[in-house]
């Protein structure tokens, strides 16, 4: 019990620095070669090294200078929020792995090697926190409240490794927390099959999947740099270009790509665009006003003014929900909620 305890603590540690991890010295390495590589191939010749991987009106854009801001609010909220947090997913997370063992019962010895264990556990924590994570993203894009807090990422009118920062501390919250629970029932599956085989170590899995997916060029999905992985590849893996693409304001683009790292949920439940060809985007919010959040506070509290106006009925007058509805549907609202605004029952 208490090396479980011990093993989901460090999962969910684990998990909550991994987030924070992602522009680390190695990814963003990762990053620069793979930008390098495509530099070379693509743009040697016509554009510097320089002037291709740090445009300034990218990195000095204001879209980008409000992710520095939000950043500095993350790293604060990193020290106090998320880790009260990590101790109730614990709790959870603990609790799913214990009403096994009381209500299926202990099963009988399985002889499975230490290294089958680790491969087994990390393959199904890596696979299960991203499908938790592709599902808090489709939730985001068809909740209208939810919707409201996840427009701050997509208000990003251009695209740097530091737009990871730019989400709304409560989604960041959600996120964390279902990823650290998806971790730590799976935790808990393994430790009831074979118990006591996964040592505290074997969670270094996780970190060894995620490393090498988050070097392999990670950060570029929030850059100006394209980078597809071809056709038959995107079916599976989430390609920066993908990424890309969610985060186009062409419609033609809209609530796809939804995937963190597989594109096998995109796939299989019928929202995956796969990239055929350069395309030209630009990024930001569909018909919004162009600034949509104008500073670090704006960032941090119209979302959850929006979403609660959602949430509560009685924060909206007739005449404030109507133009507020019009403003949603004129702005940037998503389309799954478009086409639920629209209907005779969208309000029902
Ligand atoms: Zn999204
Ligand atoms: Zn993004």
């Amino acid at each position: 019990m208490i090396e479980l305890t011990s093993l989901l603590d460090r999962a969910i540690e684990a998990l909550l620095a991994s987030a924070g991890d992602r522009i680390g010295a190695p990814y963003l390495l990762g990053a620069l070669v793979i930008a390098s590589i495509v530099w070379w191939r693509h743009a040697r010749g016509r554009r510097s090294w320089l002037a291709f991987l740090f445009p300034k009106t990218i990195w000095w854009h204001r879209s980008a200078r409000l992710d520095y801001a939000l950043l500095a609010v993350r790293t604060l909220l990193d020290l106090t929020l998320l880790s009260a947090l990590a101790v109730s997913s614990t709790a959870v997370s603990f609790g799913v792995a214990r009403a096994l063992w009381r209500y299926v019962g202990i099963l009988p010895d399985v002889h499975v090697s230490q290294a089958w264990v680790i491969a087994g556990f990390s393959i199904a924590a890596f696979v299960a926190e991203d499908f938790a994570r592709y599902c808090v993203h489709r939730a985001a894009h068809r909740i209208p409240a939810f919707w409201e807090l996840h427009k701050l990422h997509h208000s990003a009118e251009v695209l740097t490794p530091f737009t990871i920062f730019r989400v709304h501390p409560i989604e960041g919250l959600l996120n964390a927390g279902v990823a650290a629970l998806a971790v730590g029932v799976v935790a808990g599956i393994v430790s009831w099959i074979v118990p006591g085989k996964l040592a505290a170590w074997t969670i270094s899995g996780i970190y060894a999947l995620q490393y090498v997916w988050n070097v392999l060029g990670t950060n570029l999905r929030h850059s100006h740099v394209w980078l597809s992985y071809g056709a038959r590849l995107e079916h599976v893996l989430i390609s920066p270009a993908q990424h890309q693409i969610h985060h186009s304001s062409d419609p033609k683009h809209h609530d796809r790509n939804f995937g963190s790292a597989l594109a096998l949920w995109d796939w299989m439940f019928g929202s995956l665009y796969v990239t055929r060809e350069r395309e030209r985007l630009s990024f930001g919010l569909w018909g919004e006003e162009p600034h949509h959040h104008r500073h670090v506070i704006a960032a941090l509290t119209q979302p959850l003014w929006r979403a609660l106006r959602r949430l509560v009925p009685s924060m909206r007058t007739n005449t404030h929900e109507q133009s507020a509805d019009v403003s949603v549907l004129a702005s940037g609202a998503s389309p799954a909620w478009r086409q639920r605004a629209s209907t005779p029952h969208a309000r029902s």
